[in-house]
């Protein structure tokens, strides 16, 4: 396998001191770690923009996971640092380094929502969310306290679409009758059969595969996307952005499952009635529109009985979402107090 040829990428140095600036959430400045010097970040003239689903058929695309890796190479150190990532840290001096040059064969980040939590933010808001966990190990409530939370730009596809959806069912209309003297409900079904139209704005899909799982998948309901600027490296410096793995077709279909049940929402209105069936759905996308957005998390690994948890803090609203471990001996009190209560409660009850 032959090398790759060095990324271009961005450094921002610090004009005072000569280290390294990094985007500060909840600001639009870059700051220096070491001595505090400001620049702010000139805002970009140009809006995020839906591209339609046919253009996406013209690029030349390939599978992501098969285009090969970026190359940086550090301009403070010249160390050579092989990721997978769009913005990272020279693995060697630490300094940030954001990609300037997209693979032609991915699609290039449309915006991004900058990070507005900060570090001491995420940490109070799973502070919170750790105290807030029941029957959690005492080990468990100290997590808040690891060094491990890192902040990552992960990709997320949007999609629009107007959709129009004939379908066939059956309303269902519920009468009474009399049995051994009680009211029985009964249900006569008739056939129905219509069309329901709905756009859809912005139905959010997480494009990696390896992080957070159905966590992530938990966030994409949370994400204001209209806060979503064009993307600018600036915005990723100090922070880790990953690339996506999970292409806009997978992505595609991935929204249509969202859509599904919405639409059948709608059509359940549109029979009316006391009951529905729906048996057959024939749905038309038309106007189908997408964007690669960059979304802000907060993510932390941690070990506990030798398994690997995650959590995912929201970098824009600070929302938590993950895994937490379960103590045993904690629930197994619980459960012995009931039963102790329980046949307390019995036990008065008998001798009254
Ligand atoms: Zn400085
Ligand atoms: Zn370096």
């Amino acid at each position: 396998m032959t090398n790759p040829a060095p990324t271009n990428h961005q450094t921002y140095p610090c004009g005072d001191c000569g280290a390294h600036l990094q985007f500060a959430p909840g600001t639009t400045s870059l700051t220096c770690p070491y001595c505090g010097a400001q620049q702010a970040i000139v805002p970009q003239r140009r809006q995020v923009v839906e591209h339609s689903y046919a253009e996406l058929g013209a690029k030349p695309r390939r599978n992501p996971q098969q285009v090969p890796p970026n190359l940086f190479v550090c301009t403070g150190c010249q160390a050579h640092t092989e990721s997978d990532a769009w913005s990272d840290v020279c693995q060697f001096c630490g300094a940030p380094v954001v990609t300037d040059q997209f693979n032609p064969d991915l699609v290039a980040p449309e915006g991004l929502v900058p990070f507005q939590i900060d570090k001491s933010g995420a940490r109070k808001a799973l502070k919170e969310w750790v105290s807030s966990r029941w029957f959690a190990p005492n080990s468990f409530k100290k997590v808040d306290e690891a060094e491990s939370l890192k902040s990552t730009y992960l990709p997320h596809w949007t999609w629009d679409a107007g959709t129009t959806t004939d379908y066939r069912g059956e309303r269902g209309e519920h009468y009474y009758v009399e049995r051994d003297g009680k009211q029985e409900r009964r249900t006569r079904w008739y056939p129905a059969h219509g069309t329901v139209e709905r756009d859809f704005d912005d139905v959010v899909v997480p494009a990696t595969a390896h992080v957070g799982g159905d966590h992530l998948d938990g966030l994409s309901s949370d994400w204001n996307t209209k806060e979503a600027a064009a993307f600018q490296p600036q915005y990723l410096s100090g922070h880790f952005t990953q690339r996506y793995e999970i292409g806009p077709d997978a992505a595609l279909e991935a929204a249509k499952q969202k859509m599904a049940p919405v639409i059948r929402e709608d059509i359940k209105r549109h029979i009316g009635g006391d009951a529905q069936r729906i048996h057959d759905v024939d749905t038309r996308y038309e106007n189908l529109t997408y964007k690669l957005l960059l979304l802000p998390v907060w993510l932390l690994a941690y070990l506990f009985n030798g398994k690997s948890w995650q959590v995912l803090v929201s970098g824009q609203t600070g929302k938590v979402r993950g895994e937490r471990p379960w103590s045993a001996w904690k629930i197994t009190f619980a459960v012995l107090v009931a039963l102790i209560v329980i046949a307390g409660v019995v036990y008065l009850m008998a001798i009254r």
